[in-house]
């Protein structure tokens, strides 16, 4: 269970989050910001409460994860979100990074394979004032009904950089997503720079739960 209440201690462990986290090299102001809006301790169940704001992963069901505080700030920092853009997040999982995307103002779409994942965080999302639209489907066939999309953020790690999803960025638009068969992958940023040419920057080893083809894991 999940506990809404945010005290002045959990205030103080953000806090200290995002000291560690700009000693990092998380540097965008605007996403250290959204990071301590976001309550981390309601997107974990019970048990791991009081670690809620170590830099850690932790299991959120389904044999998923929560990505660790840093990796989302990574994530976030590296699409240069613009209030008002529209994103599509790959990988709901507990809604963390999703409502983060929210506090800056964007349009968030997000996807996830997990019925178990999206029954939970949907409810979630909407006790929290958070608006996004949320879809139980497969990432790998993104939103097309709502591209073309401003940026797209894959959370799982990916053994490629889906078709469907590169021809639904906007021209200008930017896909971060982490490429990778097995347990590590490359933080890749992709630009689409025009109708039919995309340009490529890594930047460096992560690791992520792998992004499932076709079925849904069980868990
Ligand atoms: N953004 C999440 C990270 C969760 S881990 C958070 O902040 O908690 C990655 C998530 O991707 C898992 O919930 C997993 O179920 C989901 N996932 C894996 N393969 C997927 C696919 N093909 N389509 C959509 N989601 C997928």
């Amino acid at each position: 269970m999940n506990t809404f209440t945010d005290t002045y201690k959990h205030k103080g462990l953000r806090k200290k989050l995002i000291g560690s986290l700009r000693e990092m090299g998380i540097h965008n102001e605007e996403v250290l910001n959204a990071i301590f809006q976001t309550p981390r301790h309601f997107f974990l169940s019970s048990a791991f409460l009081e670690f809620a704001y170590d830099n850690k992963a932790f299991q959120i069901g389904a044999g998923q994860t929560i990505s660790m505080p840093y990796t989302v700030a990574l994530q976030t920092q590296l699409l240069e979100p613009v209030k008002g853009e529209k994103v599509l997040e790959i990988g709901t999982g507990s809604g963390f990074q999703t409502s983060v995307l929210c506090e800056l103002g964007l349009k968030v779409f997000s996807i996830e394979r997990q019925r178990e994942l999206y029954d939970k965080t949907l409810p979630l999302l909407k006790a929290l004032g958070h608006r996004p639209q949320l879809f139980y489907g497969d990432g790998y066939k993104g939103k097309k009904a709502y591209a073309p999309f401003d940026k797209i953020l894959v959370t799982c790690g990916a053994p490629y950089a889906p078709q469907d999803l590169l021809a639904q960025l906007k021209v200008g638009g930017k896909m971060i997503i982490p490429i990778g068969e097995g347990d590590g992958q490359i933080m890749t940023e992709i630009v689409r720079t025009s109708e039919n040419t995309f340009g490529k920057k890594e930047h460096g080893p992560c690791a992520f739960v792998p992004m499932l083809q076709n079925r849904a894991r069980k868990g």
